[in-house]
């Protein structure tokens, strides 16, 4: 592609809509612009990067036993109600005025009802199905350019087995696929074990990178073999102090101290002497939640162990239900309360927590003793610097972005929709699902986040939109400009993709600032001064080196560079 026909509107300010480097960099680079809030137009530059993925995605795809189908982006809210899913997704979904149909966010429905309709023996199990089609989601907040867009481009795959053992494979199947994807897609990531209990599925995994730009939280250790989103995430701590004796409850006078600093300082007791109590409700019922010291409870770890939303209770139901105000009530002699402590305080005795009663706390609580806790569970937030439950190092807390995700479905969608096949002994039974999604934006998104310096992007060769970026430098020169149109063809006649630069109107300096943003993996720079000695030039857009070829070298030379 030529510079001076091609359409690749560069910018050299920044712009103000964007925050995070990809989306600045991609509006730069002249790839991308908004037509509205999350959602974009590929133009030719980022269009390529776009077709260079998704043929990697299709390859490997395919090397798995994958059929590409294309399922169309309209559906039927039935199906969606059928499901549950059109409460599920809320906001999110985008409904039509004029018909009752619904812009597809995902695709499970309409591959169940294709599986219900189609589907009718063993015999004709298993398979996986893959698109990559464009999806719709109604994103509350999308300020991340394409990171994260109303509509985009997603992979979607799907397993359909016979048996548990066969979900397994396929489950394996696409594990191992996505990782050769996003190596081959020059991305650093990580693999998250979710819980999936929400989506009814028994197992499922994030392929996750870290990224300032990230909404999830993650606590990750040393050399990654352990990460885990901050909602589930556990660490190795150590237990609550325990007395050796249990000694008589004693109340004891502490005006005006709420906090857990300020009754450690009061009553010169260590943190983990004390427990802190915590009022939730969930569905009216109310909850204390015991936490060791300033240990912060992670309500998501409450939720799933109440198995119900709790919310804080409010203040003056609290004085109501206790007698006391927040910083003073306490585990003993509570009536009406369930009480759930965290696992840390589990056989703690001479612990000092609030009285039910203003200004007062009560010391040598034995909770096995005196309060009538239900269970011990894990509720606490993880912090940084704790060490990882496996045993693999020190846990840092980063934000992440997933990149793809693998979920054992199981029969959820096909027990809804009724999907169901024939097995050998010719009994019916539901199809047995997964499902498998990675976004195509966010792969070169995230690869950019990855992969660029304070002058523009720096392509992996995988996916760059070209390998090498021609420039002609000292256009006035007749000799100069016959040696780079001469290389041009020749690239273009080894299939070489190349971009050249063959402005006769732009200012050396300005050219390569452009080569440096637009950040194909070579630059060959074809210039007056070096030319008279025979001479081209190629610059590494990675490291920034630079090497002198003679003129007839450079096809061998450049084959070789990309080659390795
Ligand atoms: P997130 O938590 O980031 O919103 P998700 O859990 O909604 O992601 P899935 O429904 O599992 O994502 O979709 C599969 C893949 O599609 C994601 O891993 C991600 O790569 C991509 N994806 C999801 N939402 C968007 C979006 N709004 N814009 C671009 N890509 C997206
Ligand atoms: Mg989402």
């Amino acid at each position: 592609m030529r510079l001076t026909t091609g359409f690749i509107p560069t910018v050299k300010e920044t712009p103000t809509e964007a925050v995070i480097p990809s989306h600045k960099l991609m509006i730069r680079a002249g790839m991308i612009r908004m037509l509205s809030a999350g959602i974009y137009s590929f133009l030719p530059l980022g269009y390529r990067v776009m077709k260079k993925v998704s043929e990697i995605v299709r390859e490997e795809m395919d090397a798995i036993g994958g059929q590409e189908l294309h399922l169309p982006a309209l559906s039927p809210r039935e199906l969606w109600e059928q499901t549950g899913r059109v409460k599920a997704f809320g906001e999110t979904l985008f409904h039509l005025r004029n018909r009752p149909l619904v812009l597809a966010p995902t695709h499970e429905e309409v591959i169940c009802w294709i599986a219900k309709n189609h589907i009718s023996s063993y015999r004709d199990l298993p398979q996986i199905w893959y698109q990559i089609q464009t999806k719709f989601r109604n994103e509350p907040r999308p300020r991340s350019g394409v990171l994260r867009g109303r509509q985009f481009l997603m992979k979607d795959s799907y397993s359909l087995d016979g048996s548990w053992e066969g979900l397994d494979r396929s489950y394996d199947l696409h594990d191992k696929a996505y990782r050769k994807i996003f190596e081959r897609c020059g991305l650093r990531f990580f693999i998250v074990g979710a819980s999936s209990g929400a989506m009814g599925g028994s197992k499922s995994q994030e392929f996750m990178m870290e990224s300032e730009a990230g909404e999830d939280v993650i606590a990750i250790s040393e050399d990654g073999s352990y990460a885990a989103n901050l909602e589930i995430a556990s660490s190795v701590v150590s237990p609550a102090g325990a007395a050796k004796d249990s000694a008589a409850l004693k109340e004891v006078h502490t005006p005006n101290i709420r906090t857990i600093d300020q009754v450690a300082t009061f009553l010169k007791v260590g943190h983990t002497h004390l427990a802190k109590s915590l009022a939730y409700e969930a569905d009216g019922q109310p909850i204390l939640v015991l936490m060791l010291g300033n240990d912060e409870l992670n309500e998501a770890k409450l939720n799933g162990v109440v198995g119900e939303e709790c919310h804080p209770i409010d203040p003056e139901r609290l004085k109501d239900l206790t007698g006391a105000d927040p910083g003073s009530i306490g585990p003993v002699g509570l009536k009406k309360f369930r009480i759930l402590a965290d696992k840390r305080l589990e056989g703690a005795k001479g612990l000092v927590s609030g009285a039910n009663k203003n200004d007062y706390h009560l010391a040598n609580i034995d909770l096995e003793r005196d309060c009538n806790v239900e269970g011990y569970f894990d509720f606490r937030t993880v912090m940084e610097g704790e060490d990882a439950p496996d045993g693999s190092g020190k846990l840092r807390i980063v934000k992440g972005v997933e990149l793809g995700h693998i979920f054992k479905l199981g029969t959820k969608y096909s027990d809804a929709l009724g999907a169901t096949f024939l097995n050998e002994d010719g009994r019916a039974q539901s199809i047995i699902m997964g499902s498998y999604g990675i976004g195509i934006e966010r792969i070169i998104a995230c690869h950019i986040e990855q992969n660029h310096d304070e002058f523009g992007i720096v392509w992996d060769k995988g996916i760059a939109p070209f390998q090498a970026h021609l420039i002609l430098v000292g256009a006035k020169n007749r000799e100069v400009n016959e040696a780079a149109e001469e290389i041009y063809s020749l690239l273009l006649e080894e299939k070489i993709e190349v971009l050249f630069d063959d402005r006769h109107d732009i200012s050396p300096g300005f050219k390569f600032k452009d080569a440096d943003l637009l950040g194909m993996p070579y630059q060959i720079i074809v210039g007056e001064k070096n030319f008279s000695n025979g001479k081209i030039e190629i610059k590494e857009r990675r490291t920034g080196s630079r090497e002198l070829v003679e003129k007839n070298q450079i096809l061998s030379r450049i084959k070789e560079l990309l080659s390795t």
